[in-house]
């Protein structure tokens, strides 16, 4: 059987780039950025002053304080979006406000609080250094400066970015197709007959969602009847995707079709299973160009394996940075223990105190228990060969929310 980091290795060797597009930047949040970013500008264009004040020459009031006010003489102002074309002299203060360019002569600006005003000068109650209250141009960015790297994913502070630097439209990666495709007589959809021992399709919306959040496209296909007729059908509409996922009917049970169907439409099988828990059956072929993943049933070994390995391979086609979960590292709050040879990922809430993390496991770690990994905001990372990890020591834990 092979390792969780081996399977991970062989996944993202067959993944290719899908290619770009052009988007404008209210379409651009989420997605994956395919340029460099080079600003082409000075932000702040030009030196400029970060309060409501006085422009004015340090020199001029380096002995001033509430007990002995400098007396400057108003020489006009200047508000934001113009430039005074007054060249400050000594004993003169120019009237600033927030992000106006601060004018020649000036050397700082004091702010409004530290002054009074009186007819046509103020008196500065208060001293100020050389650059006080001055944001210097190119402070935010710089001309030539890369300001945001390809393979970024956009957040809001990006796409914040991408205006200040004057981009309306950028290139990202395209957003992969993605099947998803369950199996199973005992699924039925939203508005079947869920009664006895049938269960509503959990693991397609689950699935369809953590497609989305990884920056995929889902398409919805319903669910397959434990049938190779049913199945070979279904897997047919799902080839027209550039990603087939299907869960369940992957083990050995009589009634897992799975890998036949997809051996009888072609499949290139890399492998099946994988040394992991919750998980361990997990085909991945490939028909023709398609790569398929057949996750098992089990809502936290589909949910967990999806996040291990899919997320990974659609991020990879959309070029990004950071393919796999954000990994950090934890204090463990309690000893746990393993038997069987196998990493585990274990539903966990991982919390942050003094900067430093610490990590509690879910008392249920069933693959059937849906609600510890949908409680959970982290996954700890039990290796392969370790059989105990004990209260106190440092562990891995991956983490659910970016
Ligand atoms: P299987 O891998 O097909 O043997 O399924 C393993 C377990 O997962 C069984 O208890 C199934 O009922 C359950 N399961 C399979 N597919 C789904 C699904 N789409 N939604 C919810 N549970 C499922
Ligand atoms: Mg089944």
């Amino acid at each position: 059987m092979i390792t969780v980091g081996e399977a991970l290795d062989t996944i993202l060797a067959k993944m290719q780039f899908k290619g770009i597009e052009r988007v404008s930047l209210d379409q651009a949040l989420g997605r994956i950025l395919a340029e460099d970013v080079v600003s082409g500008r000075n932000n702040p264009p030009l030196d400029n002053s970060a309060m409501d004040g006085y422009a004015l020459i340090a020199e001029d009031v380096k002995d001033a304080g509430p007990e002995n006010p400098v007396r400057l003489k108003l020489a006009g102002e200047v508000a934001a979006g113009y430039e005074s074309d007054r060249t400050l002299q000594r004993g003169e203060a120019l009237r600033i406000m927030t992000g106006a360019p601060v004018p020649k002569g000036a050397d700082c600006v004091i702010m409004q609080e530290d002054t009074e005003k009186d007819g046509d000068s103020i008196l500065c109650l208060d001293r100020a250094e050389v650059g006080e209250n001055i944001r210097l141009a190119g402070e935010d960015v710089s001309v030539g400066e890369t300001v945001i790297e390809q393979g970024t994913q956009l957040s809001p502070s990006h796409i914040g970015m991408l205006a200040v630097v004057g981009r309306s439209s950028i290139a990202v990666a395209q957003r992969p197709t993605v099947a998803v495709l369950s199996t199973g007589d005992e699924i039925v959809d939203l508005d079947g007959d869920a009664t006895g021992p049938r269960i509503y399709n959990s693991n397609g919306y689950m699935l369809s969602a953590q497609i989305r959040a990884a920056g995929g496209i889902p398409v919805y296909l319903g669910i397959a009847q434990d049938t190779e007729e049913d199945l070979m059908k279904h897997f047919e509409w799902a080839l027209k995707c550039d990603v087939v996922v299907s869960s369940g009917g992957v083990s050995v049970g009589d009634y897992d079709l799975v890998k036949a169907s997809l051996d009888k439409l072609g499949n290139e099988m890399s492998f099946w299973k994988v040394a992991m828990k919750p998980g361990k059956p997990l085909a991945f072929g490939r028909i023709g160009p398609r790569p398929v993943f057949g996750l098992p049933g089990n809502p936290v070994s589909s949910f967990v394996s999806f996040e291990q390995f899919v997320r990974p391979a659609l991020r990879k086609m959309m070029g990004a940075r950071q393919l796999t979960l954000k990994q950090v590292q934890a204090r463990l709050t309690k000893t746990v223990t393993k038997k069987t040879p196998r990493l585990h990922f274990m539903s966990a809430q991982l919390s942050s105190n003094n900067g430093e993390y610490t990590v509690t496991p879910a008392k249920e770690q069933g693959s059937g228990v849906l609600k510890s990994a949908m409680n959970a905001n982290g996954l700890l990372v039990f290796p392969l060969e370790t059989g105990e990890l004990k209260n106190g020591d440092t562990v891995s834990v991956q983490m659910l929310e970016s």
